[in-house]
């Protein structure tokens, strides 16, 4: 069977790094990389374009180029694209890849692809359908008891998440619950409207999203720092694989 290619969007480099001559550079995890190839699939990095005006050009080409997309971690997404002004705690945003992931997300869901998220790409793919976020944890939900960003090794998880009973994500995981790994001072406040919520964690923090009829499959944890050693995260990719790879 041919092995479907799996889109990465990229990040980008901020301040001229000393590693590659003081150039700047956009650049994916390799540890997703890794992930997609150990799970069947052939990554593909898709850079944002550097000017908004573009990204639904960017967002119409690159569409035909892939049969499952993944959205990585990343910066926080602007919260003027659901409708707040920024707080104080608000961490570093990137509105060009913001429209251009928007506009992605959404060309990918009208032409039946496989969406993951992850971390910023749950958060991001909440958004694009007309979701929102707490800008910050911390600063704005009163009912945080756990911490969700973790200052142990990143690979190492720190707290459980609870799939809903017959969800996606507990057909794929085989399992109710999850020990997760958490790297996120932002959380889902309202879910999109095609998007279901199915994991929380112990103090009510949406942990994932899912929709069946959309092909979308999103996670707040990173399981592409944890696959390695925790093999049934390896399953989120492998699932991603396998939605990519259905005849339409
Ligand atoms: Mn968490």
């Amino acid at each position: 069977m041919k092995k479907p290619i799996i889109a990465i969007t990229s990040d980008s480099l901020l301040e001229p790094s000393p590693i590659i001559n003081l150039n700047l550079a956009d650049f994916a995890p390799r540890n997703c990389k890794e992930a997609i190839i150990t799970a069947g699939g052939i990554p593909l990095i898709l850079p944002f374009p550097p000017d908004i005006s573009m990204a639904e050009e960017f967002a119409e080409v690159h569409v035909n180029l892939f049969d499952g997309l993944i959205l990585p971690g990343g910066p926080d997404v602007d919260p003027t694209l659901y409708g707040e002004e920024p707080i104080p705690e608000l961490g570093g945003t990137a509105y060009q890849r913001d429209a251009y992931e928007i506009a992605l997300v959404k060309a990918a869901v009208k032409a039946g692809k496989a969406v993951f998220g992850i971390c910023r790409g749950l958060q991001l793919a909440n958004v694009a359908f007309g979701g929102s976020l707490y800008q910050d944890l911390k600063a704005q939900n009163p009912n945080v008891r756990l911490k969700h960003s973790q200052i142990a090794y990143g690979a190492h998880p720190t707290h459980h998440v609870e799939f809903t009973v017959g969800s996606q994500l507990e057909k794929i995981l085989g399992s109710t619950t999850s020990y997760v790994n958490s790297r996120h001072h932002q959380a889902v406040k309202e879910a999109a409207p095609n998007l279901k919520i199915t994991a929380y964690a112990e103090d009510g923090i949406v942990e994932a999203l899912e929709s069946v009829e959309d092909n979308i499959v999103l996670v707040q944890w990173h399981p592409e720092n944890m696959w390695q050693i925790q093999k049934e995260q390896l399953k989120l990719f492998e699932d991603l694989v396998k939605r990519a790879s259905k005849e339409d």
